[in-house]
Formats: structure tokens, C-alpha cells, sequence
């Protein structure tokens, strides 16, 4: 059987001025099989300018990759034509950041809801439209009798974020690409839209990639992790190791900048430090080089993923002794 999705060694490359061409690689040679039978959660997660929404992009079908294939069902993206570009279009749907961005303020939730279910013809009446809207709404947690005939000013935030979801599940996905998806929502509520996410993998079969910069959700939600710096890899596996056991300098880098409750340390101290050393680092070698305390010569050249455990991989030279994983092999370092 055809994996659901499958990113083959894509990299994507904007380039920048008619004269100079300076270019930027905001992805490069990831490789990624999301299987159609094992729905899964897959954090991506980086930091700004990891590639994190770039990926999300390439995945939406967006943006084209420069290099490499993007597969939906065993057929490169690009091509689809007719009913399997429709169809890939219901089923793979996106949950952004911005719960307020989708809500047109003088509509009804229902029109919202409507909308996809008439664009895709998926009711042949008015009652199945409604039924559908309220198999979504219940699905996500929501009373549809209290979220109905409601306009958005009417609405928390949270029941904003979770109606954004319903909305991409009225067209039964798939997969969900949930960029940044409780950023924009209150701690408190974060929890339960996390949990909601879960429910869609566990009960309704859905594959989530989850892209953030924050681990702690991260944490809550996937058994899979991909860390990102600079469009490329760098550690990779079971979500639990990465985060309580970080190999990869720049993951223990980003677990230290959480505020975990330490009344000892003050909230953005490490992050703060962390920018200090930013630095734009040129060259081709490991794109961490010039924030990276551990640098030694061979660091001039890129390093490959090795392998610490089975379901664990770091692309840093400190790691040298363990046996190396191709980039082509990432998706086996991941639990499902
Ligand atoms: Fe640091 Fe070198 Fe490892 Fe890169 S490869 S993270 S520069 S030690």
C-alpha cells in the first residue's frame, strides 16, 4: 500500500534579487513517509526561521520543493489533476495559528462550516450539512446547541481555535497540518485543545504533523519529534528521549530556554543568551557551528544523523561513535 505522505529528500530554496540571486535554504533533504494505516503525531518543532512553516507549506502543497517529491497516495503533488488534487485538498486541511484570521465577523459559525461542505459537495441536503457540522463540532469537544447560530464576538478564544479545527474536520482528513496551533490561545486552554488534537489521532484516525517552537506542547501531544534549526535536521526520535534526554547541543539549547518552574532562574535568561551568540554562520558546514560550545574542525563539514538508541539520532560529531542514519532512514527513528 501507498504511504499516505511521503516527502522524498526535499529541500526548498528562495532565492532573493534579480542581480545578486542571494538564496536562502529555508528546507533541505528532509525525508519523511507518514503511513496510511498508523495515523501518528509528529511534532516539528525550531525555532523561527527553522523551516518548521516552510515544511507546513511544502505539505499544504503550498509552495513547490526545489529539489525532491512530495507524494500524497504514492503521486507527486505537483501533478494531480482532477479528482485526485480535490481530493487531496479535503484531505489534507491546515489548522494555523490565528483562530480570528478564518472568522469573517457578520457570518455564523454554520456559514463557516457550511462553506467547505458545499465547496467539496460532501451533503446532499440541508439536514446532512447539519449533521456533518455537528459530528465535527462534537468531535472537538464543543456542544454544537451552545456553538451554532453563534457569531464570532460571541465566542472564547478557545472555542474559536476548536471550531477552526471542526472545520477542517467536516471534510474527514486525513492528515492535519497544525501550525503553531495554541500559540495564539490562553495557557489554561492549551491543555484542552492539545487533548482535542489527540482525540482527532486516536478515534478518528487522523496523522497530525504538529509544528511549533514550543517543546513543552510538544511534549503533551506527539510520541515523535523532529527538531529543525536552519532547514536542516537536527535530532530526531522518540519525543520522550529527545526531550528528557537532548543529544543535539541545539535541543539542549531549546530545553534550557524552557520556563520549567525554577524559582532560581529567570524567565527568557538562556534564550537571551542564546541570541547574544546568533550569529549569521556562512559556510557549508554544521548550520549550529557559530552558537555551538562544542565546535572542533571536522564541524566545517555537515554532520550525518547517529544514531544513539533506536529511537534516537543527532546530526553532531560529539555522536561520531554511533552508527549513521541516511536522511532517508528518519522516518524509522519515529515512534508511532
Ligand atoms: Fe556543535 Fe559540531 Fe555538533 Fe555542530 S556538529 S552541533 S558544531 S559539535
Amino acid at each position: 500500500m501507498a504511504a499516505l505522505l511521503e516527502l522524498k529528500n526535499v529541500t526548498k530554496v528562495y532565492t532573493r534579487g534579480v542581480l545578486s540571486r542571494a538564496s536562502t535554504t529555508a528546507l533541505n533533504d528532509v525525508s519523511l513517509t507518514l503511513a496510511e494505516n498508523e495515523p501518528t503525531i509528529v511534532t516539528v518543532a525550531g525555532e523561527s526561521g527553522s523551516g518548521k512553516t516552510t515544511l507546513a507549506m511544502l505539505l499544504l502543497g503550498f509552495i513547490a520543493p526545489s529539489a525532491g517529491q512530495i507524494l500524497y497516495q504514492g503521486q507527486d503533488i505537483s501533478r494531480l489533476g482532477g479528482a485526485a488534487r480535490m481530493a487531496f485538498r479535503r484531505e489534507v486541511q491546515a489548522v494555523f495559528q490565528d483562530p480570528f484570521a478564518v472568522f469573517n465577523p457578520f457570518y455564523t459559525v454554520d456559514h463557516l462550516l457550511t462553506v467547505p461542505i458545499k465547496k467539496f459537495k460532501l451533503a446532499t441536503s440541508a439536514k446532512q450539512a447539519r449533521e456533518r457540522m455537528e459530528e465535527a463540532l462534537t468531535a472537538v469537544g464543543l456542544r454544537p446547541e451552545d456553538i451554532l447560530g453563534r457569531f464570532p464576538h460571541q465566542l472564547s478564544g478557545g472555542q474559536r481555535q476548536r471550531i477552526n479545527v471542526a472545520r477542517a474536520l467536516v471534510l474527514k482528513p486525513k492528515l492535519l497540518v497544525a501550525d503553531e496551533p495554541v500559540s495564539m490561545v490562553d495557557a489554561s486552554l492549551r491543555a484542552n485543545i492539545l487533548e482535542t488534537l489527540r482525540g482527532l489521532q486516536k478515534n478518528h484516525g487522523v496523522s497530525i504533523i504538529y509544528i511549533t517552537h514550543d517543546l513543552t506542547t510538544a511534549f503533551h501531544i506527539a510520541k515523535s519529534i523532529i527538531v529543525l534549526y536552519r532547514g536542516s535536521v537536527m535530532e530526531a526520535g522518540d519525543v520522550d528521549a529527545v526531550i528528557k534526554h537532548p543529544q543535539h547541543p541545539y535541543t539542549r539549547l531549546l530545553i534550557d530556554s524552557i520556563p520549567w518552574p525554577d524559582l532560581n532562574r529567570r524567565w527568557g535568561e538562556t534564550e537571551i543568551k542564546a541570541k547574544e551568540m546568533e550569529q549569521s554562520a556562512q559556510g557549508s558546514g554544521c548550520k549550529f557551528l557559530s552558537r555551538c560550545p562544542f565546535a572542533m574542525n571536522q564541524c566545517v563539514t555537515p554532520a550525518p544523523l547517529f544514531r544513539m538508541s533506536e529511537h534516537q539520532a543527532a546530526s553532531c560529531y560529539l555522536y561520531e561513535q554511533y552508527p549513521q542514519v541516511h536522511s532517508d532512514q528518519l522516518t524509522e527513528l519515529l515512534p508511532v
